[in-house]
């Protein structure tokens, strides 16, 4: 089969409905599709018999409405398209109202207390702008899933979906009122666009057996660095190796089925490490993609007799596992704002954009920062190898140069030297490639986006992509509100452009570093700067509970303050119950079978030393004493952490954690290798 005829069969997109559909639906259903415009009731029943015919061709017996509740993964319930007839025989069927709307029991997913478990009714609605799709496990059972978004009885929203689609809806109304403001022709809806670059971890599915840790906790909870790692940096872009190949050729053919643009791969710097990366998209089918995308490098992994680990920090001592998060913005003019244009008036527009954003990342980064907060991720932002917790914008020396010109009341076009005003041709050429890049920064623009590096690599894109439409939606509104009354009393709109961003530029530039975000002096500066810096979750969190966020969340409509304050109280529980998994893992690893096996080496070596009396090796007595004190200190640790787990104090179970893995990782250093109870990290690391 060809690329062609390959990309897109298992989805319903818009090629295959034009076939399933007359045209008068086809043309109602695309436009919903495209212009976000309301889904006519009418045309409900024509479409799930088509999507019924297409699925049941392709092998489906079952459809699902898929949906992403606050676990933070996808859930799924199948019902069967077929009816008993009464006759003893059976139909196949499936009606306008089980495509749209699922009633699916929402008592047991996490509601933050949003909803007790008597009113256990929840609500899934079909979402028409991302296409259903047929998911085919290993076997070759199909379903038909069908985005949606998943609400309980009142219309309170407990989904990850519901949010992101809400602060578009807030964004693309600022982006309008931008369009109109420039007097821009309109061609399309605004929409946010998004392409995650995702990394993971490739491991032997048997060594991965091997070790509880790894299947319960999703990270190594103990494990020793081996001497060659990722300090020879030979493994980013190197030769991938053929297993490795196989697998992520496998991948990308299904994704490509499932319609989903698969476009890069490649070796990333830790050894089994790997990143695959789409080509962008609407930001709302991005997002359900990277969730598909997620998946189903998991299932092919499985295939492969392989384990794809997508932990944030699944071995300790090289890199972690990130989400990069490529964001921008197509305009109303159907053209990506966030590139700098060739004229001065785009390059007004984009100016504007551009200033926007920076007022909002600086105006709300510990709202940023809590979007990506999670246990997972903890190990990871402020580890110096990926993004620090704190949150800066990178822009490069060339932008950077122009922002310093505006601050300074007017942009000097190199040139000619003059004072430039923006909307007047002497505006310098703005780069049109980012020559420069930083990989420290965590929130860098790449010449025609902005890279949200901070995600991590389990976490879903929806609640980073939420903050940032929301928070670039306020900037524009307090903008352009300002904007348009210097113009209503008739100033000059350019005129008008320059002083408002030169007055946001002063009063945000606090948060542009183009420097080594990885370095302590950074640590320094920006605290200087008054910049905020929350290391862990528990901190980060709190965002939600800041009355300017609440009020931001309710004033657009995105969550409402009952609605937010259950995400904190999922954050916080989630993080909670994380961490006291991820003690009780490690306690039984440690008592059941690290311990064993090092008793048994201590005690191996005491009789050596008895044996070896005559020769009196100090060496060898050495390591006994050695091997016997690390055994001693891993009991007395293994007692901290238990009373850490009973207390239940996170704080004190990650101390305790950590101690014992620094008597247990100790002990891997002398006890042979075939008496250690489980694969070490120079095993895992060299999949091929
Ligand atoms: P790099 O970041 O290494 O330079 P690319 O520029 O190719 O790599 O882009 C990385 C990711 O950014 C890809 O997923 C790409 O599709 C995405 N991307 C490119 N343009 C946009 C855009 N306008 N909006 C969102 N994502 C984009
Ligand atoms: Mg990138």
């Amino acid at each position: 089969m060809s690329i062609e005829e390959e990309f897109g069969s298992l989805a319903f997109t818009a090629k295959t409905m034009s076939r399933y559909l007359s045209r008068k639906t086809y043309q109602s259903l695309l436009a919903t599709m495209q212009n976000g415009s309301a889904l006519d009731p009418s045309i409900a029943n024509e479409v799930a018999e088509g999507m019924k015919k297409w699925a049941m061709e392709h092998g489906a017996t079952h459809f699902t409405h898929w949906f992403q509740p606050l676990t933070g993964t996808t859930a799924e319930k199948h019902d069967a398209f077929f009816n008993p007839d009464f006759e003893g025989g059976a139909f196949a069927s499936f009606s306008g109202k089980e495509l749209t709307q699922g009633e699916p029991d929402a008592s047991s997913f996490p509601s933050g207390g949003l909803r007790a478990t008597f009113e256990a009714r929840g609500y899934t609605a079909w979402d028409p702008t991302s296409p259903a799709f047929i998911k085919t496990n290993a076997s070759g059972i199909s379903v038909l899933c069908i985005p949606t978004v998943f609400c309980g009885y009142h219309g309170e929203a407990l989904d990850k979906k519901t949010p992101l689609l809400r602060s578009q809806a807030a964004l693309v109304k600022q982006l309008n009122r931008v369009a109109q403001y420039f007097n821009l022709e309109t061609v399309c809806r605004p929409f946010a666009t998004l392409g995650p670059e995702q990394e993971y971890f490739l491991i032997d599915a048997q060594l991965y057996k091997q070790r509880p840790d790894l299947i319960e906790t999703g990270r190594t909870l103990f494990g020793v660095r081996p001497a060659r790692h990722q300090q020879l940096e030979d493994h980013y872009f190197g030769k991938i190796k053929d297993r490795v190949l196989s697998f992520m050729a496998d991948v990308d053919h299904e994704l490509w089925r499932l319609g989903i643009p698969a476009k890069t791969r490649h070796n990333e710097v830790s050894p089994a490490q790997f990143e695959l990366a789409p080509v962008f998209e609407e930001q709302n089918l991005a997002t359900d993609h990277n969730m598909l995308m997620m998946e189903v490098l998991q299932s092919i992994a499985e295939k492969h007799g392989l384990a794809c680990l997508l932990h944030e920090k699944p071995f300790a001592g090289v890199n972690g596992s990130g989400k990069h998060n490529n964001w921008s913005i197509t305009g109303p003019d159907g053209k990506n704002w966030l590139s700098p244009g060739k004229t001065p008036h785009e390059n007004a527009k984009f100016l504007l954009i551009l200033v926007s954003i920076i007022k909002a990342v600086d105006t709300y980064s510990p709202l940023l920062r809590a979007a990506v907060a999670s246990a997972g991720n903890d190990h990871r932002l402020g580890a110096n190898e990926a993004p620090p917790s704190i949150i800066s914008i990178f822009l490069g020396e060339q932008l950077t140069d122009i922002i310093q010109q505006l601050e300074n009341g007017g942009a000097k076009s190199s040139k000619e030297g003059g004072v430039l005003e923006i909307g007047v041709s002497s505006l310098p050429k703005l780069p049109q490639d980012a020559t420069d890049r930083n990989r420290t920064s965590p929130f860098a623009f790449t010449g025609n986006k902005f890279e949200f590096r901070a995600v991590g690599s389990e976490q879903s894109c929806s609640s980073a992509n939420t903050v940032l439409n929301l928070i670039v939606a306020n900037s524009l509104d307090e903008m352009l509100t300002e904007l348009e009354a210097a113009h209503e009393k008739g100033t000059d709109r350019n005129v008008a452009l320059q002083a408002l961003l030169q007055k946001e530029i002063k009063a945000h530039k606090r948060v542009l570093f183009d420097g080594n975000g990885y370095g302590e002096a950074w640590k320094k500066e920006a605290a200087k700067r008054g910049l905020p810096n929350f290391p862990t979750t528990l901190e980060a969190i709190e965002a939600y509970r800041d009355p300017m966020v609440v009020d931001l969340y309710s004033k657009y409509s995105v969550l409402s303050e009952v609605e937010l304050k259950s995400r904190y109280a999922i954050a916080k529980e989630n993080y909670f119950l994380v961490v006291a998994m991820e003690s009780e893992c490690a306690l039984s690893l440690a008592k059941n079978r690290v311990l064993p096996a090092a008793i048994s080496y201590a005690a191996e070596l005491a009789d050596s030393v008895e044996s070896l009396e005559n020769f009196k090796h100090a060496g060898v007595e050495k390591l006994a004493k050695f091997v016997s004190d690390e055994v001693e200190a891993l009991v007395a640790s293994i007692d901290a952490l238990e009373d850490a787990v009973k207390h239940e104090s996170a704080k004190a179970e990650l101390k305790g954690m950590a101690d014992v893995r620094e008597h247990v990782d100790a002990l891997e250093t002398v006890v042979p290798k075939e008496q250690w109870p489980f694969p070490g990290y120079a095993d895992m690391f060299f999949v091929g």
